[in-house]
């Protein structure tokens, strides 16, 4: 026998051996998914992608996973902010034309944590504010300024207009259009404070850290965001969209 011929088994039982092992893991693996991933399963919501979002809890992996989820199922957006006690009393979808309107319309006049001046925009938007409130806001303000945020600031969502540049419109139809961003001037604090971007974004106190924090913040949040440090257009306020590329400045 030559030795090719003997050491054919030997090659097949190896193989064998590591097919059995894949398999195994394989299977493992499904079963202890199966097991994590039941509704009643031990894995915490938060780190269960298959679970509703929920606006308070921990930010983990699985976060970006759910917030996806609620950012393009309108029924499952409501459903989240509802549960997070944020005030977005939803209307029906504006159809204006095909560059204008708001789709999953609601009134939202309030956060889980602080009240908004009333806007009407899209269910994404006041979703990713949400976010932003929640994970950012309130917990710069205790950390940077010893309070907490009673109420934010907004100067509008949806606006049928064309895009503004430093040069002028620019032909592009604005983010505003589609009730896809928010402009947001300040915050008023529960101790009586009062800060706006224009008066307190250059100033030398912990308003101005404050402020620099959460503008940093609303990156992790929204998909563009432009601020006073972008050009003199957004001196007085926070551009923060849901749509975009990821610029942030
Ligand atoms: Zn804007």
């Amino acid at each position: 026998m030559s030795e090719e011929k003997q050491r054919r088994p030997g090659l097949r039982w190896a193989a064998l051996s590591v097919l059995s092992v894949v398999f195994s893991a394989a299977l493992f693996g499904l079963v202890a998914l199966w097991v994590l991933l039941r509704p009643d399963g031990p894995l915490p919501d938060h780190w269960n992608p298959t679970k509703r979002l929920t606006v308070a809890a921990p930010v983990t992996f699985v976060t970006r996973v759910q917030m996806m989820r609620a950012l393009g199922d309108i029924a499952e957006c409501r459903a989240v902010l509802d549960q997070a006690g944020v005030a977005f009393a939803p209307m029906s979808d504006l159809e204006v034309d095909e560059n204008c309107g708001i789709a999953g319309r609601g009134q939202l006049s309030g956060l889980a944590n602080s009240r908004l001046n009333r806007v009407e925009t899209r269910c994404a938007t006041a979703l990713r504010l949400a976010m932003w409130e929640e994970h950012v806001v309130q917990p710069a303000a205790r950390e940077v300024l010893g309070s907490e945020v009673a109420a934010i600031t907004q100067i509008g969502s949806y606006n049928c207009r064309k895009m503004r540049t430093s040069r002028g419109s620019d032909g592009r139809w604005s983010s505003h259009a589609k009730a896809n961003a928010i402009d947001i001037t300040g915050v008023r604090l529960t101790d009586g404070r009062r800060l706006t971007l224009l008066e307190d974004w250059d100033s030398d106190g912990p308003e101005a850290a404050f402020l620099r924090r959460i503008w940093r913040g609303s990156c992790d949040w929204f998909r563009l965001v432009l601020g006073p440090d972008y050009n003199q257009l957004h001196a007085d306020h926070f551009h923060l969209e849901n749509t975009g590329w990821g610029f942030c400045r």
